[in-house]
């Protein structure tokens, strides 16, 4: 593998809301020298809207509404952070970033352990084995007994925990943490927030130089607890970290930029590089020399002076130089690539080149979508991008009639970003849309309030579900000419079933045997 493409580590953090995802990304980028002080992040001004400025609109709307990517060195290893939505309305949007990383970081509050929110992020990490690296934060609070908060984890997750550090004192006495991995002890500099840690090598922990950092009592309890653990927890694996059956944890505290850095370490250690993708008809490798991508994710006005989107690449095999002509797979036509932008944090700058593992902005009007194929010209197709049936459905009207047209534009566009699925019935008129969560709803109507304007009602329908329909083109026609009052086509005009009873679900499936009726349909 070239050795720019094993440097890179592609990854997300995935969390329950306030357990500091946010403040561990900052300090992120302070180490990976893309930011010079922490809290610059939310301090930008308006005027650049860069990624981080993108966060700075999710605080104010207290909530996550966009997944970017942000990119920074580290030490030999480039870091490719992709930022999955917090909420779980999201779960969705949430789904189709973590197609695009190799790995992924657990943040958990130490006080709090596993949280409803993490859990189901996990359980999406684990439908695709991806690795996960765990931090424990707030350490530097009052937090849970350290077994308690492993076995927590074992049990709710059912992965196997191994510590690669193990916190010294808890609460107000909490100094530090023993390195498992390099045998040293790092200690905390409440002080300097922005410090990093002091370290000290240690020859195992009976060195008695550690005397002089740690308190008897405290030193007492570390190495009885780290005896203890090494008796009960398995040993430090890579190749079952990568794998996704263990997870190594480390304590530490976001805030005070302790553990921060070796989680850092952790990450380009023993994190994966670039892994193969899953396309048809063949596997896509990282180290093929022709360019391959995909689109994971499609984000409209970014900039709302221009009305462009970005589609979000991941590349997934090559070395991609700013100008090559990729080909469109699904439209089948070249495509000429000239102002890709890479996710540089500290701003939004023009790609002049890219391997894979990275994610680029492609600037478009529209001819790319989610699920999208970019190769050097052979016809491959990635797989594995789903698109889920919404579990609300609400009509939506513009308050001033007359401009429905805009409407439809605006919809069309969250469509196509995969914010929410636009179905335009085919009796009667408007527009019904669906989603996952019913905070979306509030989300697209202050949207499209905000980017085009327009103020809208959502209104109940008389359906709750949808599922698309598929098979022989006859047997599609006859069920779609016996069933038009639940029959819509979507953004893709792609025909969909639309009910409020699982009975007419079970009667089209018996009556229309040759036709399939499913609640995904793969992005393409
Ligand atoms: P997010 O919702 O997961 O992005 O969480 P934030 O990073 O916004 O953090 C939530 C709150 O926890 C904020 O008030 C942070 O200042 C605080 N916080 C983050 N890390 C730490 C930590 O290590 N220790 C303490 N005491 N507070 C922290």
């Amino acid at each position: 593998m070239p050795p720019e493409i094993q440097r890179r580590r592609t990854f997300a953090i995935i969390s329950h809301p306030d357990a500091g995802k946010t403040t561990l990304t900052e300090k992120f980028l302070l180490f990976g020298g893309a930011i010079q002080m922490a809290g610059q992040v939310r301090a930008k001004g308006e005027a650049r809207r860069t990624r981080s400025d993108f966060m700075q609109m999710e605080k104010e709307r207290g909530i996550s509404v966009s997944a970017s990517a942000m990119s920074f060195d580290y030490k030999r290893y480039r870091f490719n952070l992709v930022d999955t939505p917090g909420h779980s309305d999201f779960s969705e949007d949430t789904y189709r970033t973590l197609t695009a990383v190799d790995a992924a970081v657990m943040v958990i509050d130490g006080a709090k352990g596993v949280e409803s929110q993490t859990r189901k992020l996990f359980e999406v990490c684990r439908l695709r084995d991806l690795p996960i690296l765990t931090f424990c934060n707030k350490m530097d609070r009052e937090s849970r007994d350290t077994f308690e908060i492993v076995s927590e984890i074992q049990e709710n997750l059912a992965i196997d925990v191994t510590p690669a550090s193990w916190p010294i004192g808890t609460g107000r006495d909490f100094l530090g943490a023993y390195d498992l991995l390099h045998d040293r002890i790092e200690l905390m500099d409440r002080a300097d927030r922005n410090r990093v840690a002091e370290s000290i090598q240690i020859d195992g922990l009976d060195d008695p130089r550690i005397e002089q950092y740690v308190p008897a009592d405290l030193l007492a309890r570390l190495r009885e607890e780290v005896e203890m653990a090494r008796g009960l927890l398995p040993a430090f694996d890579r190749q079952s970290i990568l794998e996704g059956h263990m997870t190594p944890i480390w304590f530490g505290s976001a805030i005070n930029s302790f553990g921060v850095k070796e989680l850092m370490d952790g990450i380009g250690e023993y994190g994966p590089e670039p892994q193969p993708q899953r396309a048809e008809p063949r596997e896509v490798s990282p180290e093929e020399p022709s360019v391959a991508g995909f689109v994971f994710k499609v984000q409209a006005n970014m900039d709302p002076k221009h009305r462009d989107r970005v589609a979000f690449v991941r590349l997934a095999s090559g070395h991609f130089e700013r100008g090559m002509k990729l080909h469109h797979v699904r439209a089948g036509k070249p495509m000429s690539i000239t102002n890709p932008v890479l996710f540089l944090a500290a701003d939004r700058e023009l790609a002049e080149e890219a391997w894979a593992g990275d994610i680029i902005g492609i600037p478009n009007h529209g001819q790319l979508r989610i699920g999208d194929t970019l190769t050097e010209g052979e016809p491959l197709r990635v797989t594995g991008i789903p698109s889920f049936a919404p579990e609300l459905l609400q009509t939506v009207r513009a308050g001033d009639p007359l401009k429905a047209k805009h409407l439809e534009k605006a919809l069309m566009q969250f469509a196509e970003e995969g914010a929410a699925k636009v179905f335009k019935p085919m009796i009667g008129s408007g527009f019904i849309v669906g989603v996952v969560g019913q905070l979306q709803f509030e989300v697209l109507a202050s949207r499209i309030e905000l980017e085009y304007g327009l103020p809208v009602r959502f209104e109940s329908t008389q359906f709750n579900s949808a599922r698309w329909v598929s098979g022989p083109k006859d047997a599609v026609e006859d069920l779609v000419s016996k069933n038009k009052q639940h029959i819509a086509h979507d953004n893709d005009g792609d025909v969909v079933f639309l009910t409020r009873l699982q009975w007419d679900i079970d009667r089209v499936v018996r009556d229309h045997p040759q036709v399939r009726l499913t609640a995904t349909k793969e992005m393409m």
